[in-house]
């Protein structure tokens, strides 16, 4: 199977990592939406949100909700914490995540960013995260 998920799950292929547990993982996207937007991915496969086990489902968004207040800790004034299930609700990695992407007064803000990130926005991502979760 060729999921990237997966492999990033697995240490082979990169990834901006900021947090694991046993079931899940927390990676900046690669396409951010916002500055900020971060990818909460179960360690086990599943399709979509459709797919897993409600435990899973509901553990995942407890990851989502708390980097969401740690986004709210950190000034943004609103966050969106979503997940899409189907290729009709726009999911592109079929591999269960949710989005949490702070949102910025100022910000640019598009749901399916079209520009990588840098290198320099990414470790400022990282860094904020870590400062704030070291308080946590
Ligand atoms: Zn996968």
């Amino acid at each position: 199977m060729d999921c990237i998920f997966c492999k990033i799950v697995k240490g082979e292929a990169p990834a901006w990592r900021v947090y694991e547990d046993d079931r899940t993982l927390v990676i900046l996207d690669k396409y951010p939406a916002s500055r900020g937007h971060l990818l909460v991915i179960t360690k086990e496969h599943y399709t979509n949100i459709m797919d897993a086990p409600l435990e899973v489902a509901a553990h995942a968004f407890a990851v989502a909700t708390r980097f969401g207040k740690v986004w709210g800790e950190l000034g943004a004034p609103g966050v969106n914490i979503v997940t899409n299930a189907g290729r009709t609700a726009g999911q592109v990695v079929f591999h269960l995540h949710v989005h949490v992407i702070p949102r910025w007064p100022e910000g640019q803000f598009r749901w399916h960013g079209t520009r990588e990130i840098t290198e320099e926005e990414a470790r400022w991502v990282v860094s904020q995260l870590s400062k704030a979760l070291g308080h946590a």
